[in-house]
């Protein structure tokens, strides 16, 4: 049986690629209470038999909360992927990214592309955030080549290094639009505050 093939977009990074049927991201934008989505988003999962990863069950949602309490509304951003196990007995993926209410644009912007860059690496293809990069660049291809020799790499360094070059690439973006106006250097601050 052939697989049905979609297309999905990553609105900040301007990036659209065609995946599997049982792939799909959501943005779910700008949340009030970031502890309270996720847990809605882990009930709503865990009830279907999905899981945020293999040691999680339905049980641990009020153990999270407990653990990281009011914590994880200090965070800027979450991004949840949440997975039927184990493949290839079915095969499903929903990843959502989504940031706190109250953000500066900038941050908002920065901190989007961040976590739209994570979803292109769960699903293998940070090298089209790559060539997207090469091209503001100029370094004809190395991004690209550099980022698919990482993404089989499954470091937190590695992870959170393309997920910058994501928010940075959302932000030039969105200066190239002329929805912001920041100088180059600011962009770096963006990243470092
Ligand atoms: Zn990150």
């Amino acid at each position: 049986m052939i697989k049905q093939k979609k297309k999905i977009r990553f609105e900040s990074l301007g990036i659209e690629t065609i995946v599997s049927n049982g792939i799909h991201y959501s943005w779910d934008g700008e949340i009030d209470n970031l502890h309270d989505h996720a847990t809605q988003l882990r009930q709503r999962y865990a009830k279907k038999g999905f899981y945020k990863d293999n040691k999680d069950t339905y049980d641990d949602i009020e153990a999270e909360r407990k653990q990281y309490g009011d914590k994880i509304n200090g965070t800027l951003s979450r991004f949840y992927k949440f997975q039927l196990h184990p493949p290839p007995r079915s095969l499903g993926l929903y990843i959502h990214a989504y940031i706190r209410k109250g953000l500066s644009k900038e941050t908002a912007i920065f901190v989007r592309g961040h976590e739209e860059a994570h979803a292109l690496y769960c699903l293998g293809k940070a090298h089209l955030l790559g060539k997207e990069v090469d091209k503001i660049c100029g370094t004809n291809g190395f991004t690209e080549e550099a980022f698919r020799m990482m993404n089989p790499i499954h470091d937190i360094a590695l992870f959170e290094l393309i997920a910058n070059y994501g928010g940075r690439h959302a932000l030039v973006l969105a200066q190239l639009a002329e929805k912001i106006n920041i100088k180059p250097e600011e962009i770096i601050f963006v990243l470092n505050s």
